[in-house]
């Protein structure tokens, strides 16, 4: 018996009874004379339990009649919620809120039921609540200042989490846009799953939107889709496929059940439902299992996701319990999936600046080697290889624009000469100096690179022949005016021969223009070296 006495009525929590109808056809008298089991004011049965019947008794204590109020706050969870009020075993006032029903919506308020009774002595109140598939509910009794205050702000809390989710899939999404890693993608999707069921579930639809009933059953969806995208991502971050195929099954066979469980959801959603509380268990089984093989395998974000996942896990059975109606009717209970999600999104986005971390040392260490493989190590121009790749696109692009480009083949006079009188070590170094030379020469979209023993070849696009002829000649004379030095006490003095080609349009061989080149080449050393030449096709 709820006594009610003075102003100050906010009962939160009090004792009611209820009883589950298994037959869901009994009538109001059939249900009086059934036994109402004693609970608290919150109760969560599971899905054995669609039609439920509490009884809350009231007696007014003051002489004046007393206008409280019954407020049922997840009513757009139901189907139905209707209410009894009985005085001495005789029905006074019923009211029977369908929520696909709009004519008879004028007790829901932003999600809640909320039912105003006037209590002279004593009224007992049977409200019975009709849910689709799990049956979770609470009462609440207030005056008419309380009711107002609990209708305000009821729905801030899950507003922030669904807030802060949202940002999570524009972050992630953003970071897929930019960096093209599945990852990011699929752990977008789970949050869109996520907070959409947060939304949903939690009665933000219903309170920003006033969506409820029947139409948004289907919407349930999303939580049975959300661990699809988790695995998926899974399978991204650990690699898996290729690194780990047991792991990988375990993971692909989980995808196949939540699949399946998804495609038969679309046809009949509350038996998808009923499913996907035992098929999170096996889920959340085989991710556990994967992410301890993974720590075993000393997986660098084995331990990260592990404590995020864990969390999900932890808090998400506390839901599962909480919906089965095997757990206590809590906040955090009732707001396992959220609080799960939440935690986990904190702690992999970690994981995901960590992998970005390790993505961009990666690349930075694969753009080293691309420089140490096209580079000579010797006078550090590039090389050979990296000059035939580089020269081929130069050529093509100067055919597409019809722009002139010459070609350059140098060679140091008398070269064996140097290695011979002087040692391989003297050869090497004045090699380097003339390299410089002709680097300091160049312009910086000119292609230089050591293509052979010390024979140096340069690509200038958008030159002609006589420009790179001014260039070369500059070139030939710094390196006659240098005094290369050897060691300390010892200096001497090198020539270079040229030969220069510009490239007709139609000749964009690279070969060919070699070749060209190479004549030229030729012709300098046999008419007495230190030269240039130009060649004539
Ligand atoms: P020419 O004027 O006709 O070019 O005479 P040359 O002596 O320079 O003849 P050639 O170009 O055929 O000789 C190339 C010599 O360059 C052979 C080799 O001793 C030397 N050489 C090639 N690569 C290297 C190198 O990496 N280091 C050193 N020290 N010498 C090299
Ligand atoms: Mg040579
Ligand atoms: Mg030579």
């Amino acid at each position: 018996m709820q006594k009610i006495q003075g102003n100050d009525v906010i009962i939160e929590q009090f004792k009611m009874g209820y009883f589950t109808d298994v037959t869901e056809k009994m009538q109001l008298n059939e249900i009086q004379k059934q036994p109402f089991r004693i609970s608290s004011n919150s109760i969560s049965l599971g899905t054995a339990a669609k039609v439920t019947w509490a009884k809350i008794e009231l007696e007014n204590l003051d002489k004046k009649i007393q206008k409280i109020y019954l407020h049922h706050p997840y009513a757009y969870h139901n189907h139905k919620v209707e209410l009894y009020e009985v005085i001495d075993n005789t029905l006074v006032r019923e009211r029977i809120l369908d929520m696909d029903n709009p004519a008879t919506l004028q007790w829901m308020y932003r999600g809640s039921a909320v039912f105003d009774i006037e209590l002279q002595n004593k009224k007992t109140l049977y409200i019975k609540s009709i849910s689709f598939s799990h049956q979770w509910f609470s009462l609440n009794l207030y005056n008419e200042d309380q009711s107002k205050r609990a209708l305000l702000g009821q729905y801030t809390d899950i507003a922030l989490l669904v807030g802060m989710i949202l940002a999570l899939i524009i972050y992630n999404f953003l970071l897929f846009i930019s960096s093209r890693l599945k990852e990011h993608f699929y752990y977008s999707c789970y949050l869109v799953c996520g907070g959409f069921w947060i939304a949903l579930s939690y009665g933000m639809f219903a309170d920003f939107f006033n969506i409820f009933g029947s139409i948004t059953l289907k919407w349930h969806l999303s939580l049975v889709a959300m661990p699809i995208f988790l695995i998926l991502f899974m399978i991204n971050i650990f690699e898996t496929k290729s690194k780990y195929p047991i792991e990988h099954w375990a993971l692909i066979s989980i995808i196949v059940l939540l699949t399946i469980n998804f495609i038969y959801g679309l046809f009949d959603i509350v038996t998808a439902l009923k499913y996907s509380s035992s098929l999170a268990a096996v889920m959340m089984a085989v991710s556990l299992s994967v992410s301890f093989s993974m720590l075993f395998r000393k997986h660098s974000i084995a331990l990260f996701f592990l404590i995020g996942h864990g969390l999900f896990v932890i808090f998400s059975i506390l839901a599962v319990f909480f919906y089965k109606g095997k757990a206590e009717f809590n906040y955090i209970n009732s707001h396992g999936v959220g609080i799960g999600i939440m935690l986990e999104a904190l702690v992999l986005s970690l994981i995901i600046a960590y992998r970005i971390r390790i993505l961009e040392n990666l690349k930075i260490k694969q753009a080293d080697l691309q420089l140490l493989a096209s580079t000579d190590p010797l006078t550090q121009l590039f090389n050979r290889r990296h000059f035939s790749l580089a020269a081929t696109e130069l050529l093509n692009k100067a055919k597409q624009m019809h722009r002139p480009i010459s070609a350059i083949i140098i060679d140091i006079d008398h070269f064996k000469r140097v290695n011979d009188t002087y040692g391989h070590v003297a050869g090497d170094k004045s090699l380097r100096c003339v390299a410089d030379i002709i680097r300091q020469q160049c312009r910086k979209h000119d292609l230089l690179a050591r293509y052979g023993g010390e024979e140096f070849v340069i690509l200038m696009p958008d030159t002609r022949s006589s420009k790179a002829y001014a260039l070369v000649e500059e070139m030939r004379q710094t390196l006659e005016r240098t005094e290369v030095s050897i060691n300390k006490t010892l200096s001497i003095r090198l020539t270079m021969s040229s030969g220069i080609t510009e490239v007709k349009p139609e000749n964009i061989n690279l070969d060919d223009v070699i070749n060209q080149a190479d004549k030229a080449l030729y012709t300098a050393k046999n008419n007495g070296r230190n030269q240039t030449q130009l060649s004539t096709f």
